[in-house]
């Protein structure tokens, strides 16, 4: 097997097939084993049914198929295709989907070819689609346990963000909704080719089980009508969404200033909101 993390590998193959990157697809392929190394250590994907999004030349992939149960990749780029089918010859653990993921039907994939078991996600995410991808997984009906992802650093601050910090927003409330963030590494522009303007962070999001005693959606209301106008206090702010009645009621009954801004407020206090207003 070729190393397809080295910057001379990649040119040849991209000679070999005639392929050019694609800007608009995000394609900026890693070409560092370290980082590789680290994403897989990660996502330890022994024995696991595995789904890697943008796959690329199959660099992450690569190491995932010598160890895991079943790996999925899913490539939009019909020009890496044949790349593929070429660099994972060796394996009958793999399946490759040419596909638009955010067209997938993922509840049928993980049934067919998982049935309807247990997986998790690696990815080196395409960055133009990083909020709809993970929205997708983890607003599915059967989301990944793990998902183990390459963003922009910046996007990664705002996921780790907590109240207090200047990068909390609805991004840092809506995973805590989900999930257990953590960051595995930061990751400098310079290990990808081409290489990007922007640094890069992988993240480990452990989804555990939310709190099915309260209904999300009318907590996302609350955070994105909080977030949408952030200078406004609370009681301004959440008002497009509820009563200002309600909302007094409901701060008092939680010892919650009406003068705040929504970046005061935890996920906790967004959820006891939604559970006082739904009895007043
Ligand atoms: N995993 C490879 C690596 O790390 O070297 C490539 C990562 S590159 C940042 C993102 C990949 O996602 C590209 O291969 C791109 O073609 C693919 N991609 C972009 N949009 C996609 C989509 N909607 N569905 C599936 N793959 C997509």
């Amino acid at each position: 097997m070729r190393k397809l993390y080295s910057p001379k590998t990649v040119r040849e193959i991209m000679d070999l097939y005639g392929f050019k990157f694609t800007k608009s697809l995000g394609q900026n392929f890693l070409i560092d084993k370290n980082f590789v190394d680290k994403i897989i250590g990660s996502a330890d994907p022994r024995g696991k049914n595995i789904i890697e999004i943008g796959p690329g030349l199959g660099t992450i992939g690569y190491e995932a198929a010598k160890v895991c149960k079943n790996l999925i990749l899913v490539e939009i780029d019909r020009k890496l295709i044949p790349i593929l089918k070429e660099n994972f010859s060796e394996f009958d653990n793999t399946r490759i989907i040419n596909e638009d993921f955010l067209k997938l039907d993922l509840e049928d994939l993980i049934e067919k070819d998982f049935g309807g078991e247990d997986y998790q996600v690696i990815s080196n995410l395409p960055y133009y689609i990083t909020t709809p991808i993970i929205e997708k997984l983890i607003e599915s009906k059967k989301p990944p346990r793990k998902m183990t992802i390459m963003v922009q650093k910046e996007v990664a601050d705002r996921i780790l963000a907590d109240v207090g910090d200047k990068d909390y927003s609805s991004l840092s409330v809506f995973i805590k909704f989900f999930a257990k963030a953590s960051r595995v590494t930061n990751v400098p522009k310079t290990v990808f080719m081409p290489k990007p303007k922007v640094d890069s962070a992988v993240l480990d999001l452990d989804l555990r089980l939310y709190d099915d005693s309260v209904d999300k959606k009318k907590v996302f209301d609350l955070v994105r009508a909080g977030f949408n106008k952030r200078r406004k206090t609370i009681l301004n702010s959440l008002s497009s969404v509820v009563s200002k009645d309600k909302l007094c009621l409901a701060f008092e009954n939680l010892g919650i200033h009406s003068n705040l801004r929504a970046e005061n407020l935890s996920l906790d206090d967004y959820i006891n909101l939604v559970k006082v207003i739904e009895t007043l």
